[in-house]
């Protein structure tokens, strides 16, 4: 029997911005489920968000994003490696920091953890900013609380920041 008792809960927000939008995140799901050490647990509808640029808005095609709920016993660390080899695999492609992205995979939070290393701050530091992070993750667990900032339909609640779910 396989036992999920020392499993953590992965939040994980998926965005692109380039090419079919769509196909490029579903094909990073498939991805992520065929990950060994990960089982996919749940997974948001697709929302749209203007991407965002130091010189304006809208500058750059909009993103599609979702939020995937994962089970892993992962260390946090070797979770980012994993994630990583699918933005490689997927051809990433970014020129610069703002700049547009093929796929782009962020760890909003595992399980209750908070902590920084030069590679991975956990909760991810712009997560509680993000409709586009918080509009998917209530939709699939309108009771969550993103750790060190609180419960997450009340950061929605005040957070500026549009995103609109795709029909
Ligand atoms: P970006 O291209 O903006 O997604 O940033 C990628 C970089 O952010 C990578 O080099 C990661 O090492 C780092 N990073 C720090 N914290 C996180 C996190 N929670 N999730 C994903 N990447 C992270």
């Amino acid at each position: 029997m396989v036992s999920f008792a020392l499993e953590r809960r992965a939040v994980l927000s998926l965005g692109a911005n380039l090419g079919d939008r769509l196909v490029t995140i579903d094909a990073a799901v498939r991805a992520i489920e065929a990950i060994d050490g990960i089982r996919v647990l749940q997974r948001s509808s697709a929302w749209e968000s203007p991407s965002w640029h130091p010189d304006g808005e809208g500058l750059t095609p909009d993103y599609v994003n979702i939020v995937l709920i994962v089970g892993t016993l992962m260390e946090p660390i070797d979770l980012l490696d994993a994630l990583q080899a699918v933005e490689d695999a997927l051809g990433r492609e970014r020129a610069e920091r703002w700049g547009s992205r093929t796929i782009d995979i962020d760890i909003v939070a595992v399980g209750t953890i908070e902590r920084a290393s030069d590679r991975l701050v956990l909760p991810h530091p712009r997560a509680h900013q993000r409709q586009f992070v918080l509009q998917p993750w209530l939709e699939l667990d309108p009771g969550a609380v993103l750790p060190g900032h609180g419960p997450i339909a009340e950061l929605a609640d005040y957070v500026d920041g549009d995103a609109w779910r795709l029909p």
